[in-house]
């Protein structure tokens, strides 16, 4: 089964205290798309600028990305610009500009319809709304925001709630949307607006996925060394909606391995800038750093 992603495809500018990128690949569905084709094909709908360096994007069409939806318009690129300073958890924005984000209204190809598995990457809450009128009976549709959308267009974020099946956001996202200092009691708040399943990721603590009456943890790899943690939530979501499109399953059981496959993506393209990692990894590596999330998590309770 293939994925659907609608997102931003950007030009990242990046700062942390390793080093810097300026105008590297980068987006919601850059990420997410390089992160889920180890797992399953993708079909990817965005919007770039007449600048942007599009025969980059070869890479992820050699990895199975469908690039048709990628539509390229008069104008600048979306740009981001961010700073991590030595808490890697929380992103600065220094500045966002939305270039031709701002007269972009999705249009999903005729083969990308009935797509089952479809991810509402990081855009206008109006713009994720849009893409649901498009699609015809997906079996599951997740969604990602930010602080960005949270603040500007609330309403709208709202009545998306109320049609996905799946949020995924950070905890600070969490307390923001909710106006809940609590995680549980954001979660239990988020919940009540329509989503059966909330996933909110905290960095390097690892990530939580609620349902009304189930909660499940899975930790962030401990790595020693984290380069740029740009797109880690996006690349996490890459995993986990890859694993769940290539296994077609939506049992609780296999929601917790789809939960360890994104924070296993997560924990690579966190060590190094861009999308290199993703481009670099194998499924042997994937394969080895899953199997060391269980030696992780797991320990003998015959002696309780
Ligand atoms: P994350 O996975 O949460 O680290 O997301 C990182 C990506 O989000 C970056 O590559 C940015 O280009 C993108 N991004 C940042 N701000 C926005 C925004 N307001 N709308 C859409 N994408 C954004």
């Amino acid at each position: 089964m293939s994925v659907l992603v609608v997102g931003s495809v950007a030009l990242d500018s990046v700062e942390t205290p390793f080093g810097r990128a300026d105008d590297a690949l980068g987006g919601s569905a850059t990420y997410f798309a390089a992160s889920a084709s180890h797992h399953t094909r993708v079909q990817l709908v965005g919007v770039v600028g007449s600048d942007y360096p599009i025969q980059k994007l070869q890479d992820l069409a050699a990895r199975g990305v469908d690039l048709s939806g990628l539509e390229q318009m008069e104008g600048e690129s979306f740009r981001w610009r961010g700073r991590y300073r030595h808490d890697l958890n929380s992103a600065e924005t220094l500045e966002t500009r939305l270039g031709v984000f701002s007269h972009f209204r999705p249009k999903i190809p005729p083969q990308f319809r009935r797509a089952k598995y479809v991810f509402l990457g990081n855009i206008d809450p109006r713009l994720q709304l849009d893409v649901l009128q498009q699609v015809e009976k997906p079996t599951l549709v997740a969604c990602d925001t930010m602080n960005f959308w949270i603040e500007s267009r609330r309403a709208d974020l709202l009545a998306l709630l109320e049609k996905v099946d799946l949020i995924t956001l950070n905890d600070a996202e969490a307390r923001q949307l909710t106006e809940q200092a609590n995680l549980v009691k954001a979660a239990r708040w988020i919940l009540s607006k329509g989503p059966r399943t909330v996933i909110i990721k905290k960095g390097e603590h690892g990530a939580f996925m609620f349902h009304a009456n189930r909660v499940f943890f899975a930790p962030a790899y401990p790595l020693e060394d984290v380069f740029d943690p740009t797109g880690a939530g996006d690349s996490f979501a890459g995993g986990f909606m890859g694993y769940l499109a290539r296994t077609d399953d939506l049992s609780e059981a296999n929601m917790r391995r789809a939960v360890v496959f994104g924070s296993a993506m997560g924990s690579f393209v966190v060590e190094g800038f861009s999308i290199a990692r993703l481009l670099e990894i194998t499924p042997d590596d994937i394969s080895r750093r899953v199997a060391e999330f269980h030696r992780l998590v797991t320990f003998d309770a015959e002696a309780l």
